[in-house]
């Protein structure tokens, strides 16, 4: 099977540590990403609700899975703005 040019085959050192620390599955569905899959570096916590960079905050996701969380992170994030009474 050839690798050449596929997006696992071609992550970042960051990425590609943690996906060999999450076993090949991403940090969401927990499905095992495929070769082809588009991938993202998703913050567990967002940075926005106090979350940390660094990397034990830090997963590897499915693309798709990310725009998913992404939309649930902002619905926490607007929430804990209003709470605090900030308009954003
Ligand atoms: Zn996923």
């Amino acid at each position: 099977m050839r690798m050449k040019n596929e997006k696992i085959g071609t992550l970042n050192p960051g990425a590609a540590k943690l996906l060999r620390k999450q076993k090949g599955k991403c940090g969401i569905c927990g499905d095992y990403f495929f070769p082809t899959d588009r991938t993202e570096v998703d913050h567990i916590k967002p940075i926005k609700l106090g979350g940390k960079t660094m990397e034990s905050n830090r997963q590897l996701v499915h693309h798709h899975c990310h725009i998913n969380k992404t939309k649930e992170d902002l619905k926490e994030i607007n929430k804990a703005m209003r709470e605090k009474g900030e308009t954003t």
